[in-house]
């Protein structure tokens, strides 16, 4: 039986955080050599995971501390994303954020929210002389791969425990994912995605559109019974 009549799978970067920190972090400790990098995996040219070891890999890790210093004073979280967090629980809705980012800045942003949801990120290896990324969540059978963080995998593992499923996303990380989804919100590079292929979706801003979406009496997304 379903645990969660619903659940969310919500990315961190560009989503829940107002800017992508990845971008940002390669752009103040290694521009030059980052830039194209990033271009690669916007173009999809390059895998996720292929261009974040990378970009990581051009950061000596003495440098860490200033790097987590850096992401924890950048990171801003989107409007309505506490009154979100209420929501979910009170109507007894999974939440899960799953992130391709770290768990040095995804989790001190959410840190208000501990134990009222789910976090999936990645770990950052300081201890040779270079970053090392360490994906926890890796693709499983049914993924093409490269995703580094395998958002469909993470969404097929919780599929027993939830009965619809939306996702919340930016960017084109978020595409695979929202496939599965019974409906998408989305911004930016996943909007214009949505539009493009036609998955049920609605545009969303701050959470509070999300929230107006699904709840209230006349909901115009009905997820739920
Ligand atoms: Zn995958």
């Amino acid at each position: 039986m379903n645990r969660y009549p619903l659940g969310f799978f919500c990315d961190f970067d560009g989503t829940i955080s107002e800017r992508d920190m990845i971008a940002r972090i390669m752009m103040e400790f290694a521009p030059d050599q980052a830039a194209p990098l990033i271009r690669e995996v916007m173009e999809r040219r390059m895998t996720v995971r292929e261009g974040v070891e990378r970009m990581f890999g051009l950061i000596p890790s003495s440098r860490f501390p200033e790097v987590v210093s850096f992401a924890q004073s950048h990171t801003r979280v989107r409007e309505g994303f506490a009154e979100f967090v209420a929501l979910c629980e009170r109507q007894g809705w999974l939440l899960a954020v799953v992130s391709g980012g770290f768990d040095f800045f995804v989790e001190p942003a959410l840190a208000p929210f501990a134990g009222r949801v789910e976090v999936f990120c990645n770990r950052i290896d300081a201890t040779g002389p270079v970053l090392r990324v360490v994906w926890a969540h890796p693709c499983d059978e049914l993924c093409q791969g490269g995703c580094g963080l395998c958002k469909p995998a993470v969404v097929r593992r919780h599929r027993d425990q939830v009965g619809r499923v939306a996702v919340i996303g930016d960017g084109v990380t978020d595409i695979p994912v929202a496939q599965l989804a019974d409906w998408v919100f989305a911004r930016d590079k996943l909007l214009d995605e949505c539009r493009r292929t036609g998955l049920p979706h609605s545009p969303f801003d701050t959470f509070h559109d999300i929230i107006r979406a699904v709840s209230g009496p006349q909901p115009e997304v009905r997820l739920h019974d």
